[in-house]
């Protein structure tokens, strides 16, 4: 049989919880919007690099000289070239430009990309060709943001 205690102490647990409950639901709900919201600003390159996540990006949209040389020395030694905090500017891949990565701007894939009339090859009949799929060997998560586009 159930003591007075225990019965006490289980009313307060259900009526916390019944207390809490709306407040994280609410929480929660905030939380999803927020994810929504950012999820809405991505901006996603042809090959499914997500620009709006790249510091080339950032640094050019908070104007951000920090970021800048932070980035080019970063860029320089992965990529083994001389790249300066000035090269880092970029409005990101779907942009027409003039401020493009120099290494974006000479992209195969974006250039066919955009040669189809298309923003990202998630929308490509052809997907995903053989430089695509070569792409994804070296980038997993592009693959993953171009399937995701694909499932929507
Ligand atoms: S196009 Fe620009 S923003 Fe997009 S991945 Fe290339 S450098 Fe970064
Ligand atoms: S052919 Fe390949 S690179 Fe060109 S748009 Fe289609 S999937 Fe992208």
């Amino acid at each position: 049989m159930t003591t007075r205690k225990e019965f006490c102490k289980s009313c307060l647990a259900a009526m916390l919880a019944g207390l809490t409950a709306p407040l994280l639901a609410g929480r929660r709900e905030e939380e999803v919007k927020a994810k929504a919201r950012k999820e809405e600003k991505k901006i996603i390159g042809a090959c499914g690099i997500v620009c709006s996540d790249c510091p080339a990006y950032v640094a050019t949209k908070t104007d951000d000289d920090g970021l800048r040389a932070k980035t080019a020395t970063e860029w320089s030694a992965m990529y083994h070239a001389d790249i300066k905090p000035q090269d880092i500017n970029c409005d990101g891949c779907p942009s027409a430009g003039p401020r493009l990565f120099a290494h974006c701007l000479e992209c195969e894939i974006r250039a066919c990309a955009h040669g189809r009339k298309l923003v990202t090859c998630a929308e490509c009949s052809d997907y995903a060709c053989q430089k695509l799929k070569e792409f994804f060997a070296m980038v997993p998560q592009a693959q993953q943001t171009l399937e995701g586009l694909r499932r929507q």
